[in-house]
């Protein structure tokens, strides 16, 4: 991945001059130059700080080549993938890299590099695709001496396929198409493709309680992950690759979502299914949110629901219809066809069902389409739910080019109960319009429900501003905090899928209560007596704050 932004050089996603001028009059005039990032000779970065004797035992676990401490391998385990990250990065204003990046072979590798660390008072910040949107990679070092990443780029292997129970088992650093390639020899998928898939890995996932585009279909990470292998500074953990057990509180649940500071993810053994050949992808209309998620929830609590389920608000359908600017959706036929249904500021739903039966998927299909058009949904056909598939991973290279015209573009997350579902997606996009409009930079806002469960959804919010040049990060830092402030108080969880990390710490107590913090971190104690595993993040809430240098 490049540097500063995402993708590879020259996977670009240039912007319309229709869509460009469609930003502007909403959310104001853009920057009339580009803003491009500084290169990489000209990133500020603190000089290392390891000191000789923690990396000759680096290199004595691990090896003189695998142990780097050169600026690019520095710069790249600097920052993950969220805004605030492309922000300092395009800027080369990097307050704090890692000291060395440090790359194990294998699980003994691992133990030998935590064992180092904890002796010589250096932080270890695990890292898979560093594609992180919480600041989960940040290098913070606490109160440490010195900060390494621990790149698993080397654990990248299929171990095991399980054809009988349906599981594989596969060492924490293989990326999402690595995988699914692996897996397809065998004529199985695990099912889980989040928008950053073609990056993020399986520890990552693991340790974030990642959901997919399909999770409602194919489950959560969680609901996928049969049996664990950790390795902690205080020794390995591995959990019984068993379908079920009663065996007391699960470990295996304590360990996934641990985002690194517990211990290193080094295998996962986790349910597959067969490679669905049939997939139908279509859209539907409806003519306002309520009555969609009202649909989706009849769907799910039917026991009926799509594997993929996506409800966009009244701003996302509008904003979708006009970006797609193609033959598909913004044609005036389409548009005056649904206003004259009462669908003029209607909501745009894509649903997917996939499977190995042609018969199953066109039954399951046809129940749910039936169900939708009971609710008032207007059926938009296959182009637009293909069209939907085909562009599923573009918008993070639509984002680097966002931010090349100065415009802030941010994602957030959130889940409640389907009797809250309406009264939060108002008080987020309140809180968020509220607090950005306050700096004069009034933004779009939009949501649209990502994933649904009988007891209630999920809702992805993406809220777009020009940026406030010179104060980018307190903007953000701004509408990031109004934003949870609001998800709190009206019964969200702080995050969905994107995980605790650094951004949401501050929250989590109010989550989960003084005595869960408590609770966590004796088992952090337990795992991590030195306190090396990922500082600054998930219950340890000392950074999140743009003003204080990310190192301290
Ligand atoms: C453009 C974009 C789209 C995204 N879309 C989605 C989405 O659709 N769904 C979703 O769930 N998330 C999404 N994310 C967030 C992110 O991709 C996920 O959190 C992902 O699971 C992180 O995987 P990773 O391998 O990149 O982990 P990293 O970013 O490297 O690490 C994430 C956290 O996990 C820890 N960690 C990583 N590997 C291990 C390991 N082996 N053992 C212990 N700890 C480890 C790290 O220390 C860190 O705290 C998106 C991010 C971006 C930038």
């Amino acid at each position: 991945m490049r540097w500063w932004g995402w993708g590879e050089d020259g996977h670009d996603a240039p912007l319309s001059q229709g869509a460009l001028a469609m930003l502007g009059e909403r959310i104001g005039p853009l920057a009339g130059v580009r803003r491009d990032p500084v290169a990489l000779a000209d990133v500020l970065l603190p000089d290392p700080a390891l000191p000789a004797a923690a990396r000759e035992r680096l290199v004595s676990a691990v090896g003189a080549e695998h142990v780097r401490g050169d600026r690019l391998a520095r710069v790249t385990h600097a920052a993950g993938r969220g805004y605030h990250d492309l922000v300092r990065l395009r800027a080369g204003a990097l307050d704090a890299a890692p000291d060395a990046v440090v790359y194990p072979a294998d699980a003994d590798e691992v133990a030998a590099v935590l064992r180092a660390c904890a002796e010589a008072d250096v932080a270890v910040v695990p890292f898979g695709g560093g594609t992180s949107v919480v600041g989960g990679v940040e290098p913070l070092r606490g109160a440490r001496e010195a900060v390494v990443a621990l790149d698993l780029a080397r654990l990248d292997r299929l171990l095991a396929v399980d054809p009988i129970s349906l599981t594989a088992t596969v060492q924490a650093g293989v990326t999402g198409p690595a995988l699914e390639a692996a897996l397809g020899e065998h004529g199985m998928t695990l099912g889980h493709f989040p928008q950053s898939f073609e990056y993020a890995t399986v520890g990552g996932w693991v340790a974030t309680r990642s959901a997919g585009q399909a999770s409602t279909g194919y489950g959560r990470i969680d609901a996928l992950v049969v049996a664990l292998r950790v390795v902690a500074p205080s020794g390995e953990m591995a959990t019984r690759a068993v379908p079920a057990s009663a065996a007391g509180p699960s470990l295996r649940e304590l360990l996934v979502g641990s985002e690194g500071a517990l211990g290193v993810i080094v295998e996962a053994t986790l349910r597959l299914r067969p490679r669905p050949t049939v997939r139908r992808y279509e859209a539907f209309s409806f003519p306002g949110y309520a009555a969609g998620a009202d649909a989706f929830r009849a769907l799910v609590q039917d026991g009926v629901a799509p594997d993929v389920a996506r409800l966009s608000d009244p701003v996302e359908t509008q904003v979708s219809f006009a970006l797609s600017g193609g033959p598909v959706l913004a044609t005036r036929a389409l548009t005056g066809y649904l206003r004259a249904r009462g669908h003029g500021d209607g909501c745009l739903a894509i649903v997917g069902w996939e499977g190995t039966s042609e018969g199953v998927v066109r039954r399951r299909r046809a129940t749910g389409a039936r169900m939708l058009r009971a609710h008032g949904a207007v059926a938009l056909g296959t182009p637009v739910g293909q069209a939907w598939e085909h562009g599923r991973f573009h918008a993070p290279y639509l984002r680097d080019e966002l931010l090349a015209h100065g415009v802030m573009v941010e994602t957030l997350e959130t889940a409640t109960t389907w009797d809250r579902l309406l009264a939060l997606h108002e008080a987020v996009a309140a809180a968020l319009d509220g607090a950005l409009r306050a700096r004069g930079t009034p933004p779009v806002v939009m949501s649209h429900v990502s994933h649904v469960y009988r007891a209630g959804a999920s809702l992805y919010f993406t809220f777009v501003a020009r940026q406030q040049e010179g104060a980018e990060l307190e903007q953000w830092h701004a509408a990031k905090a109004a934003a949870s402030d609001a998800i709190l108080a009206a019964g969200g969880t702080i995050t969905h899928h994107h995980a605790v990390g650094r951004d949401h710490a501050p929250w989590l107590p109010g989550e989960v209560g003084a005595l869960g913090i408590e609770l966590l971190r004796a088992a952090k104690a337990t795992l991590d007596p030195a306190g090396v595993m990922n500082p600054g993040k998930l219950i340890d809430p000392a950074g999140f704050d743009p003003a204080r240098p990310a190192g301290s």
